[in-house]
C-alpha cells in the first residue's frame, strides 16, 4: 500500500501534544475539556460484523451498552448505524462526547479514516458526518490504539508507563502509548504490529506484501493451519469436535480443545505463541516497552499462549540477561477494551 500523504483528507493540520490531546480544530463541534473531564462518554468499537457501544463514565465504568448489526453496504449506511447507536445511548444518558474506534488509517486530527480494509471509507471525514447526525462532539481512533488505550487507563497496563499492546483477532492489531501518550506516528498509522514482515517471501498477507505478522500469528492463521492439518492423526480428536469436517473447526473450538489438554490444539496455540514472542523481541528492540498486553479473541487461551509468547520472546531479546524485561500478560477489559479506550479518548 502507498502510505497516505501528510495531508490527504486532513480538513485542519491539528498536531497533538504530548499529553495527546488536540488543540481545539475549527470546523467540528466545540470541546470542552472541563465538561469532558466529569460527564459521559460514549465509546463506540465499529467491527465488520457488528458496531457495538459503551456508556463509560470517567473511571473507566460501562453503564450501559447497545450492539448492532453493522451493515456492509456502504460508508453512508455505517455512519447511519454509528449515529442511531449513539442516539440510541443518548436517549438514555447524558453524553457530553463520543469516542470512534474504526479499523483503519485515522489521520492526526483524530477525524479522517483515510482507509479503511472492511468498510468503503476512503478519505472520509467520519467525525463530520457523525457530528452532524448526533450533535455532540467526536474524536475517531484507530480501533487497535482505542482499546491500547483502554488497557493503558483502566486495564492490565494501568501500572506501566510505557506499553506496547498486541490484539490477535482475525488479524493482527497493535497499539503504542509511550511515555504515557498514544503513539500515533506521523500520519496516524503507527503501530500496525501486524505487517511486520516475519517471513522474508513468505505467506501473501491482504496488504500486498508477503510474509506479514498476521498470516502466521492471527486467529485467521490459527484456523487456517490446524484445518490444513486436520487429517492427520494427531488431531483425530479435534476433528470429531467438527464433526469430522475440517471446515467446521473454528478458533473457540480450538481454544477449547486446547483448554481441556487436546495435545494437538495446544501445540497449535503454542505455535502462535512462538510466532508472537519472537515479533514482540524484535518490537521491544525497537520500543522498550514497560509492559507488553495481549488481548483479542485468541488471548483467551490465557496461559497456552502466553507461555509460548514468553519462551520466544526471551529466546530473541537482544540483550537478554542484561536488561530488564518487561511484563506480557493478557488484556483485562475483554472485548471492552476498544469502546471503554474509545470513550476515555473522547474526553482527551
Ligand atoms: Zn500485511
Amino acid at each position: 500500500m502507498i502510505p497516505p500523504s501528510p495531508t490527504t483528507g486532513t480538513p485542519v493540520d491539528t498536531p497533538i501534544d504530548s499529553s495527546g490531546a488536540a488543540r481545539p480544530v475549527a470546523g467540528f463541534l466545540p470541546r470542552d475539556p472541563a465538561v469532558l473531564a466529569t460527564g459521559l462518554t460514549c465509546g463506540i468499537d465499529v467491527g465488520g460484523t457488528k458496531i457495538a457501544g459503551a456508556v463509560v463514565d470517567p473511571e473507566g465504568h460501562v453503564v450501559d451498552e447497545h450492539r448492532v448489526v453493522s451493515p456492509a453496504d456502504s460508508a453512508d449506511a455505517v455512519e447511519d448505524a454509528i449515529a442511531g447507536l449513539i442516539l440510541e445511548l443518548a436517549g438514555r444518558h447524558e453524553l457530553v462526547g463520543v469516542g470512534i474506534g474504526a479499523a483503519g488509517y485515522v489521520d492526526a486530527a483524530r477525524s479522517t479514516v483515510m482507509f479503511a480494509p472492511n468498510i468503503a471509507w476512503r478519505d472520509e471525514d467520519l467525525r463530520s458526518e457523525v457530528e452532524a447526525r448526533v450533535h455532540l462532539p467526536v474524536v475517531v481512533e484507530n480501533d487497535a490504539n482505542a482499546a491500547a488505550w483502554g488497557e493503558f487507563v483502566f486495564g492490565a497496563a494501568s501500572e506501566a508507563h510505557d506499553m506496547l499492546m498486541v490484539t490477535i483477532g482475525t488479524g493482527v492489531g497493535g497499539g503504542i502509548v509511550s511515555n504515557g501518550a498514544l503513539f500515533r506516528g506521523g500520519f496516524g498509522a503507527a503501530a500496525e504490529i501486524g505487517h511486520l514482515r516475519v517471513v522474508p517471501g513468505g505467506r501473501i498477507c491482504g496488504c500486498g506484501n508477503h510474509g506479514c505478522l498476521e498470516q502466521y500469528a492471527s486467529g485467521t492463521a490459527l484456523v487456517r493451519e490446524t484445518r490444513a492439518l486436520a487429517v492427520t492423526p494427531a488431531a483425530a480428536d479435534l476433528l470429531e469436535r467438527a464433526g469430522g469436517d475440517p471446515a467446521r473447526i473454528d478458533g473457540p473450538m480450538i481454544t477449547a480443545a486446547a483448554a481441556e489438554g487436546d495435545a494437538f490444539a495446544v501445540a497449535q496455540v503454542a505455535e502462535v505463541g512462538t510466532w508472537l514472542g519472537e515479533a514482540i523481541a524484535s518490537l521491544a528492540a525497537v520500543l522498550d516497552p514497560g509492559s507488553v498486553v495481549v488481548g483479542g479473541g485468541v488471548s483467551e487461551a490465557g496461559e497456552l499462549l502466553l507461555e509460548p509468547v514468553r519462551d520466544a520472546f526471551t529466546q530473541q531479546l537482544a540483550g537478554r540477561g542484561h536488561r530488564p524485561v518487561p511484563t506480557i500478560v493478557a488484556a483485562s477489559l475483554g472485548n471492552r477494551a476498544g469502546v471503554i479506550g474509545a470513550a476515555d479518548l473522547a474526553r482527551r
